[in-house]
This record gives structure tokens, C-alpha cells and sequence, in this order.
């Protein structure tokens, strides 16, 4: 388990983009955290460390958005309004997950069934007691 803290969004930026540069084909990412913590911010970070260069946001209205340009391909899911697994499973996510891309999953706590066996969790957390644009930002590798 490793632990880093960060003070403002352009550190937990330059945090994903690390690890989107040290990320290798078929590896898995979850992301864990409440709205507005950074989820978005560090995944863009990863993005850009995977140098993908269009803008990447949260995929609203579909539950995976794929990116193709960068080092590898990019999987990104949020299943933050997914209704059952079905869903999960209509979209094929076993191709993603088990692919030669990076896959990110947001929200990933909801669909602990369907995790692989091995990931690494992101969790990034508040503490108002430390400031508001403080982030302690835990990372726990699972093989
Ligand atoms: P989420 O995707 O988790 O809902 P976003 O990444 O969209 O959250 O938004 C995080 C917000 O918090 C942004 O407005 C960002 O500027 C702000 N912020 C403040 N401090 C930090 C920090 N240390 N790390 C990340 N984001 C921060
Ligand atoms: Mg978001």
C-alpha cells in the first residue's frame, strides 16, 4: 500500500500521468471515491501519460469510452449510473478487461463482482481538516 497526498489538482494530475506512463497492456485501474474528490483530474493525468491527446472527461451517457491514439488503448468506464451487471455484460466488458489496453474503471466499489483478479485501487479521499484542496490518494496493488 502506498499513500501520497496532494495540495492541488495539478499534483493528483501529475500523479495519473505517472502511472499512465508506467502502465502496461491488459493492466486494470480502479478508481474509488466520492464526486468532486478528482477522479477526473487524475484520469486525465493517466491519459495524458499514456500521451492520448484528445480531451478525455467522464463518459456520461455511455458506460465505456475508448481511446485508440495513445501508447496502448484506453478503457475507460464509469459504472457510476449502471442499473445491474447485465449491462456490464451486454457491453462485453471482459474484452476491455481482459484486452491489450489500459482499463480504468470509476466507481469501481459497485461492481466488485466483476473485478479482476488483479488490479491496482486508487481510493482518493478528502480531509477537510487539512485544507479543501488537500487529497490523501491511497493506492493498493491486488495480484
Ligand atoms: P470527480 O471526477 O471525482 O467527480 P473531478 O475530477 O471532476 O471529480 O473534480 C475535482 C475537483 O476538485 C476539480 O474542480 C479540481 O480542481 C478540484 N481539486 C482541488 N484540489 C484538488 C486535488 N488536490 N486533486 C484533485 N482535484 C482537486
Ligand atoms: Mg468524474
Amino acid at each position: 500500500m502506498k499513500i501520497i497526498e496532494t495540495n492541488t489538482p495539478e499534483e493528483t494530475y501529475a500523479l495519473g500521468r505517472k502511472l499512465g506512463e508506467q502502465a502496461k497492456p491488459g493492466q486494470v485501474y480502479t478508481l474509488i471515491g466520492d464526486l468532486g474528490v478528482g477522479k477526473t483530474v487524475f484520469t486525465q493525468g493517466v491519459a495524458n501519460g499514456l500521451l492520448i491527446e484528445e480531451p478525455v472527461n467522464s463518459p456520461t451517457f455511455t458506460i465505456v469510452q475508448v481511446y485508440e491514439e495513445g501508447r496502448m488503448p484506453f478503457y475507460h468506464f464509469d459504472v457510476y449510473r449502471i442499473g445491474d451487471i447485465e449491462e456490464m455484460e451486454e457491453i462485453g466488458y471482459e474484452d476491455y478487461f481482459y484486452g491489450q489496453g489500459l482499463t480504468m474503471i470509476e466507481w469501481a466499489d459497485l461492481i466488485p463482482e466483476l473485478l479482476p483478479e488483479k488490479y491496482w485501487e486508487i481510493k482518493i479521499e478528502k480531509d477537510l481538516e487539512k485544507g479543501f484542496d488537500y487529497r490523501r490518494i491511497t493506492i493498493n496493488v491486488f495480484s
